[in-house]
């Protein structure tokens, strides 16, 4: 099965990937995963992703498409995946189709994490809070100022591509604010 879990930054998409991934058998395609994972690494991509992402803007979708291209072409993928991240903007969703036709697949459910937006402030302070008190480095764009440039991101470029899926009928919503525990039953349900 190839699942999109999709929805604002601090929604819980990565949380929820995370733990479904062992029950369900397939990986978790990250692209934020990716893109943090290629600037440790200090990559010719991850240099020039750094800054767009401390902006809490969006990288190009070439370069991000061919991340995802590459990733699904990978052995673990053979028998589904779920994307989480991906896609965030219309033009990515169009090339997603396309990519996937051309391999013979396609998407089979899209799962809009609804939460609002003051709550996901409040969420995304807690997360840094909690990397400072294990002794972690908080992601560079888990502050307030940035949270705010990301959040009106999804509503300017990644939002449109909820009319996208439901004009095709793959659109499906819960409740994210809900506890983690309910919000895994309900994406069971809905996978079911
Ligand atoms: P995330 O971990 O999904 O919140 O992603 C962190 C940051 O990586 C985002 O704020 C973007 O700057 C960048 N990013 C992740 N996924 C994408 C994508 N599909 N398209 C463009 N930029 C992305």
């Amino acid at each position: 099965m190839n699942i999109i879990l999709f929805g604002p930054p601090g929604a819980g998409k990565g949380t929820q990937a995370g733990i479904l991934k062992e029950s369900l058998g397939i990986p978790q395609l990250s692209t934020g995963d990716m893109l943090r994972a290629a600037v440790a690494a200090k990559t010719p991509l991850g240099v020039q992703a750094e800054k767009i992402m401390k902006e809490g803007g969006l990288v190009s979708d070439d370069i991000i498409i061919g991340m995802i291209d590459e990733r699904i072409n990978q052995a673990d993928c053979a028998n589904g995946f779920m994307l989480d991240g991906f896609p965030r903007t219309v033009a990515q969703a169009e090339v997603l189709d396309k990519m996937l036709a051309a391999k013979g697949k396609k998407i089979d459910i899209v799962i809009e994490i609804k939460v609002p937006d003051e709550a996901l402030k409040g969420r995304v302070v807690k997360r840094a809070n909690e990397a400072l008190a294990k002794g972690e480095v908080p992601r560079p764009d888990d502050n307030p100022e940035v949270f705010g440039k990301r959040l009106e991101t999804y509503w300017k470029q990644t939002a449109p591509v909820l009319p996208y899926y439901k004009g095709k009928n793959l659109l499906s919503a819960i409740d994210g604010t809900k506890q983690i525990e309910a919000v895994t039953v309900d994406i069971k349900k809905l996978i079911a």
